[in-house]
């Protein structure tokens, strides 16, 4: 076996039991990577540590046998950024139709409702609970 194959599979066999990178280690990694520059421009020393933090943690579930904490760690991490990402797209809509549409709440299930401006008071009926409620717009 010559040297690079030993080395292939000695890192093959350390890996075993172990998932790698996955999105939550890869975005830890970014997060590290985005402080640690922040640090060398600002020369804010915190911002250093709180991205060797991430690197560490990054690391650590890289190579953690500990898959199912892991994994669901991941899933939180991935469900948690997609709402974020829904919730800024939402808002970017949102602005953009501020001048059609009036936004605004239902007062039973608070489901975002919205109406077209200048249509005066109207009953409304909420598509997700079905109350009913005046609104003006
Ligand atoms: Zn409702």
């Amino acid at each position: 076996m010559s040297f690079l194959q030993k080395i292939k599979d000695s890192l093959r066999k350390f890996m075993v039991g172990r998932r790698g990178a996955d999105e939550l280690s890869l975005a830890l990694l970014i997060v590290g990577l985005v402080l640690s520059m922040l640090s060398s421009i600002t020369r804010v020393g915190l911002f250093y540590l709180i991205g060797l933090v991430a690197y560490g943690f990054s690391i650590f579930r890289m190579f953690s046998r500990n898959v199912e904490k892991r994994y669901a760690e991941n899933m939180k991490f991935k469900s948690l950024w997609q709402n974020g990402r829904s919730g800024v797209r939402q808002f970017i809509n949102r602005v953009k139709n501020m001048r059609k549409y009036k936004y605004f709440k239902c007062p039973e299930c608070h489901a975002r409702l919205r109406l077209p401006r200048k249509v005066g008071e109207v009953t409304i009926t909420c598509g997700k609970c079905h109350h009913a409620f005046k609104q003006k717009a």
